[in-house]
């Protein structure tokens, strides 16, 4: 993969070592043993100043492209997802502030944000919109310059953390046709009136995604990101980065799970000769690299073009679909060549394997990138 010019080379290494030396393996599997939310890692990112990497310049950011942000969501998801997720969830929601926020939500929220002070959290899914997202039942009425929100969130990432501004999809006007009549509302999640319960989830043990409850919340006016109504294309923007932060996030710990199953094949000795010496453990390896190799590619191509402004919501589909059945189909092959050994936490692999089985999931179903694909087939 040596098309990356050497600036992107350089930051790739830069993040790589940062996991290495100040992250480490260890911390990331024990935030997963413990369902520990990793605050200490995310406050090093934050001091590093990673966070505010895709924030424009003028409001204090790097003003880094998104193929920059591809490269480090793929290298802080080398040990594993789920801290990936930690970091993407809010770097990507934050985008909504800078594209659709206004000066004073800029204001009041970019910045803490950057110095780490403040997380952000997405919420579109409830317990009747799934993939059928736009179908949110969650309703805000707007009385006397105040929006009083009731419903019931589902999945909602990170949203238990300390300090979380929670990005909320929700319905200002039934009588509008379905996509319609969604908007945006900034809900910090102390806000009285809402329920917050961490959900025991086979993958994302760290992070922590949630249900929330919401009974009479109230936010200001004011906390409405863009206009009323325009919840479906602030989604329709946050997903399509999601999905390439995403993408690119399963390929690093795909990588990595091929090379911890390379590693593994070629110590474990069984029948006199290292494991890696059966024609059939080289050809699951080959398999596993090659599929890895092609997602790294459609997840840079999904990146590329999102930073050159072009469309490419049928390119980003298939990152994120590719990504995450490569990070399935390697995990549960690297399942297989440890053999036993693969079943402890401390080997990761059973770890890797839980996030693979979450990725088809999260950030929309494999099913629903299929159909994405298909449309932009004319189908
Ligand atoms: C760990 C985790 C973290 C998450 N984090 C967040 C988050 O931070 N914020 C948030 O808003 N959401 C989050 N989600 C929710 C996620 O986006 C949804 O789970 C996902 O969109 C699928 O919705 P669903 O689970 O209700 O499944 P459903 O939509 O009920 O789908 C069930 C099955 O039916 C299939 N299906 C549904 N419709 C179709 C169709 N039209 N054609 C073919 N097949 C179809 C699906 O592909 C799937 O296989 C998270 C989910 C998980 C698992």
């Amino acid at each position: 993969m040596n098309f990356l010019s050497d600036d992107q080379k350089m930051w790739r290494e830069t993040v790589h070592r940062f996991m290495d030396e100040e992250i480490t393996l260890e911390y990331i599997r024990k935030c997963d043993m413990e369902r520990e939310y990793p605050y200490e890692g995310y406050a090093k990112l934050a001091k590093a100043g990673w966070l505010q990497l895709l924030i424009p310049e003028e409001y204090g950011g790097n003003g880094a492209s998104i193929f920059d942000y591809a490269i480090m969501c793929e290298a802080i998801g080398k040990y594993g997802f789920d801290f990936a997720a930690a970091i993407a969830v809010p770097t990507f929601t934050a985008m909504n502030v800078v594209r659709f926020g206004s000066k004073q939500q800029k204001l009041d929220y970019l910045d803490p944000f950057m110095k780490g002070e403040r997380r952000f959290s997405i919420s579109i899914s409830e317990p009747s919109a799934g993939s059928d997202a736009a179908s949110t039942r969650t309703r805000a009425t707007l009385e006397n310059g105040e929006y009083v929100i009731r419903g019931q969130k589902l999945w909602c990432s990170g949203a238990a953390a300390r300090d979380v501004v929670i990005a909320m999809l929700v319905r200002t006007d039934p009588a509008a046709p379905k996509h319609q009549g969604l908007s945006v509302l900034l809900v910090p999640n102390n806000t009285p009136g809402l329920d917050i319960r961490r959900l025991p989830t086979l993958s994302r043990r760290a992070t922590g995604t949630t249900e929330i409850f919401v009974d009479d919340a109230k936010v200001p006016e004011a906390n409405r990101l863009g206009a009323a109504g325009q919840g479906w294309e602030i989604i329709g923007a946050n997903l399509r980065l999601e999905r390439i932060a995403i993408a690119a996030a399963y390929v690093g710990n795909a990588q990595t799970v091929v090379d911890t199953a390379l590693r593994y094949a070629q110590q474990r000795e069984q029948f006199g000769r290292p494991i890696a010496e059966f024609q059939v453990i080289k050809h699951m390896l080959a398999d596993m690299q090659t599929q890895v190799d092609a997602a790294r590619l459609l997840a840079y191509r999904a990146a590329e073009m999102a930073t050159r402004g072009e469309p490419c919501d049928k390119e980003v589909a298939m990152a994120k679909l590719f990504g995450s059945e490569t990070l399935q189909f390697v995990s549960r092959h690297g399942m297989q060549i440890l053999g036993g050994h693969s079943m402890l936490p401390e080997a990761d692999m059973e770890r890797y394997f839980r996030e693979g089985m979450q990725s088809t999931i999260g950030g929309g179903t494999s099913q629903i990138q299929r159909t994405l694909i298909a449309k932009s087939l004319s189908l």
